[in-house]
């Protein structure tokens, strides 16, 4: 994905860990999952014990592989990570488990792409802290029970609806996130540009801030393209002219939408009539895959209510027609 506004991670944004916050503390917004976090990993602390599972799920670029971390280093044991389309096979699975030291964290992102062969033997791993192992095949196959050592298992995914019940059933602790204030992304874009050492003003910050979906990812991708517009341009201090003055040369509008957005709010208006138009006809109108309209399009417009989600498909709301400056035809639009 290379979108701007995109909330997928690209190879720059690994480029930024050093935005990304180590404590709980220093974690803006989610109040509530930290508030929960803060008391489970205390009590699992004070145990000794290895915490629950966790499982957080929310679009893209909400803090999930962030938060997993935090949780590692808050418990004060190590962090693996892998993801689910990477463990191939059983014996991938088994090797990561059985490397792993009492209380570590193991975490799954994409957790919703694990080949169901590895999901069967994750089940009393997750459970029971045990192995069941096939080894061989035919008449020679024998199964092996292996102990393993108590762990964290932190699983990501976009949807919670995206993964099967028995693998939801097991997680402890279910953490949805939640798309970000205005007023808590300006504090992840002051804080960006503490970091980076950039000069921003307050409605600066509250530009980027309010282009930015609701996605800390997206905060820290727009406050570097704008710190390059202001760099070049010789600006000494980011304020909202010139944060608007760049981000609107990067084609990214008021709301925060680009032209992928746009072009999928005008083909339910323009093409479909406002619709209501199913989901699979939209990915084949724009080309692009279901996936990416469900996790990373569609749960920002649907959020400020330009799309709404019906059960014959998805509408474009009054909103959504003002935004693309046209007029519903009549009968439509809400
Ligand atoms: P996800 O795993 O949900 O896709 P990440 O944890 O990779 O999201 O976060 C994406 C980026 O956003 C990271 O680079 C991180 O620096 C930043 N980020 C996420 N949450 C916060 C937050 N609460 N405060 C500041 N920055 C954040």
């Amino acid at each position: 994905e290379d979108r701007l506004v995109g909330a997928g991670e690209t190879g720059a944004d690994t480029l930024d860990t050093n935005l990304r916050p180590q404590t709980l503390d220093e974690f803006i917004g989610q109040a509530q999952a930290r508030e929960n976090l803060k008391i489970f990993i205390e009590a699992a602390r004070g145990r000794g014990d290895a915490m629950d599972h966790v499982l957080f799920f929310g679009p893209p670029g909400l803090g999930k592989t962030t938060l997993a971390q935090i949780v590692a280093r808050e418990l004060g044991v190590s962090f693996r990570a892998t993801s689910g389309p990477v463990i191939a096979k059983a014996g991938d699975l088994a090797a990561l488990l059985t490397n792993l030291e009492a209380r570590d964290v193991l975490f799954i992102d994409e957790i919703h792409r694990l080949n169901p062969a590895v999901e069967e033997i994750l089940y009393p791993a997750m459970e029971d802290f045990q192995l069941d192992l096939i080894i061989g095949e035919g008449p020679a196959a024998r199964s092996v029970r292996i102990d393993l050592p108590p762990f964290t298992l932190v699983g990501a995914t976009t949807r919670s609806g995206l993964i099967t019940k028995p693998l939801r059933d097991r997680f402890g602790i279910p953490t949805r996130l939640e798309f970000y204030s205005a007023a808590e992304l300006t504090e992840v874009v002051r804080r960006g540009a503490r970091l980076l050492g950039l000069n921003i003003s307050e409605d600066g910050a509250h530009e980027i801030a309010a282009r930015s979906r609701g996605t800390p990812r997206v905060a820290g991708r727009l406050l570097r393209r704008v710190r390059d517009f202001s760099d070049v341009g010789g600006k000494p201090v980011v304020d909202a002219g010139v944060a608007d003055a760049a981000l609107t040369r990067l084609q990214v509008d008021r709301l925060g939408l680009d032209q992928m957005d746009r072009r999928f709010l005008s083909c339910i208006g323009e093409t479909y009539g406002g619709g209501p138009v199913g989901i699979e006809t939209l990915a084949a109108a724009l080309s692009e895959p279901r996936d990416a309209i469900e996790d990373i399009i569609e749960p920002y417009l649907m959020q400020i209510g330009l799309v709404q989600r019906t059960p014959r498909g998805r509408v474009l709301s009054a909103e959504g027609w003002k935004h693309l400056g046209l007029t519903p035809p009549a009968g439509n639009g809400e």
